[in-house]
């Protein structure tokens, strides 16, 4: 059928547009509703996928299948898929035992997220140095290292690049880095087969222990119990172990107390949100990246400074504008600049535009405080109130274009002055007060995210 409706295409969409997207990808399976696809990129499937989806279905299902919905996938390659435990892990995941020769369980890293790659900022620059320290590989300094930050801000990223850095320097130390998920895949798997004692082992045997995320095993009771063995074993033995996850431990909520605690008595530090400098050179090194990669390819600086601008929700969105922008242009032989970037990127700028309004700043708040929200407008005096009314004031001041006079008004009718009392009042508190700089940081990341 797949045959057929090829030639039909041909027609219905033109040779031109026929040999360069509908000739380079395979259709892999028809089951039911679901057609599948192999094509070469991402970007490739987004792109036949929204140009030319609704001709493959009308064609499709005007035969004798009941085709409704397209799925496009990338064949894998090297990579193992997310998730899957590496059974035969890439040379660099692995930390060859002195002893045995045996492989450790680790997940695969990815070669290109070194500390070369990592453009450092203010945002970032105390978790880059921290992970630097530890990378060092010297006397144990601060143990448990733990890293936690909003999605796609570069934890996964610093943690494989103290691997590298280690296993670079040490080639005979046994590093293990994986993700929670993928401990308790293991440790799951290690009951199933009665090896509890060999995962024991293992697990004891590193002396580097890296989890990413762990904020997954919040919850899932026996894998946390083992962890927390696992964890105290190590730190007793003087090994590094590093922890990434997406807030504070004290934060994670289903997570047992002792671990909390155990997890916050090393060193703490957090990925804050990225800002526009960042965003701008993180832009411009994969940049430089493409252009020798894309021989000759132009993109404006202008461009650059346009994305940084206008995509502020991650860094992995923010890479991957780029990567879109740099594959269409050089499919289509253009040069890059903000009418292209505007068009070919429309779908990702109209997601990261979602403006923050006041009243959900005020409503997250007063969720936050536990009052109510009326009360967080209203005009009570009562210090439970006015505090997180003057954070809800700080952040619609820094999180929105509102003027002071429009601030006002969304808290009941409040004059500017006001407004800008409660402003500097926070910002005089968050220097000294270190749990209110916590709840803000944590609302801007709530709020943000
Ligand atoms: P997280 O684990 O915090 O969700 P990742 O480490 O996976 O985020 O980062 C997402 C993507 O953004 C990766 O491709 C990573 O290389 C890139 N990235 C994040 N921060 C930086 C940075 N400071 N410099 C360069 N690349 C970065
Ligand atoms: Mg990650």
């Amino acid at each position: 059928a797949w045959g057929r409706v090829r030639e039909q295409l041909i027609t219905r969409i033109g040779k031109n547009n026929y040999t360069t997207w509908i000739e380079p990808i395979r259709l892999a399976s028809l089951e039911g509703e679901v057609a599948r696809f192999e094509v070469p990129t991402t970007f490739f499937g987004d792109w036949v996928s929204r140009n030319f989806g609704d001709h493959i279905i009308s064609h499709l299902s005007a035969g004798d299948s009941a085709v409704s919905r397209l799925e496009f996938f990338v064949p894998a390659r090297t990579r193992a898929p997310a998730g899957e435990v590496a059974k035969k892990p890439a040379p660099r995941a692995v930390a060859r035992s002195r002893a045995s020769d045996e492989e450790l369980p680790g997940a695969t890293l990815d070669a290109r997220f070194t500390f070369d790659s990592f453009v450092v900022g203010k945002p970032n620059e105390l978790a880059h140095a921290a992970a630097r320290r530890v990378a060092e590989g010297g006397p144990v300094t601060f143990n448990p290292l733990f890293l936690y930050g909003g999605v796609g801000l570069g934890k996964t990223h610093l943690m494989h690049a103290i691997a590298h850095e280690l296993q670079a320097r040490q080639p005979e130390l046994r590093v293990l880095y994986l993700s929670a998920e993928q401990f308790m895949y293991r440790f799951v798997q290690a009951l199933r087969d009665k090896q509890i004692m060999d995962f024991k082992e293992m697990f004891r045997s590193v002396d580097v222990l890296m989890v990413d995320d762990v904020q997954f095993i919040a919850g899932k009771d026996s894998t946390q119990e083992e962890f927390f063995h696992t964890f105290n074993a190590l730190i007793d033995q003087n090994k590094q172990i590093v922890i990434s996850a997406d807030r504070a431990p004290g934060e994670i909520k289903d997570l047992e107390e002792r671990i909390k605690s155990r997890l916050q008595c090393g060193l703490v530090v957090d990925l804050h949100p990225t800002d526009y400098e960042l965003r701008l050179g993180i832009l411009q090194q994969k940049a430089e990246f493409y252009r020798t990669q894309y021989k000759g390819l132009q993109i404006a600086h202008g461009v650059l400074e346009f994305l940084a601008h206008r995509i502020t929700t991650n860094v992995r969105v923010l890479e991957g504008a780029l990567t879109r922008l740099f594959a269409f242009a050089s499919l289509v032989g253009r040069e890059i600049t903000l009418d292209l970037a505007q068009d070919c990127l429309a779908d990702i700028l109209r997601a990261s535009d979602r403006k923050l309004t006041i009243e959900e700043i005020q409503r997250k708040v007063a969720e936050h405080y536990n009052v109510r929200l009326s009360d967080l407008i209203g005009p009570k005096r009562l210090r439970t109130i006015a505090r997180p009314r003057q954070v809800a004031m700080y952040l619609a001041k820094h999180l929105t274009p509102r003027s002071l006079p429009e601030i006002g008004r969304r808290f009941g009718g409040r004059d500017h002055t006001t407004i800008m009392h409660g402003i500097r009042k926070i910002e005089e508190l968050m220097a000294i007060d270190s749990q209110l700089s916590d709840d803000l940081q944590l609302l801007r990341r709530l709020l943000q995210g």
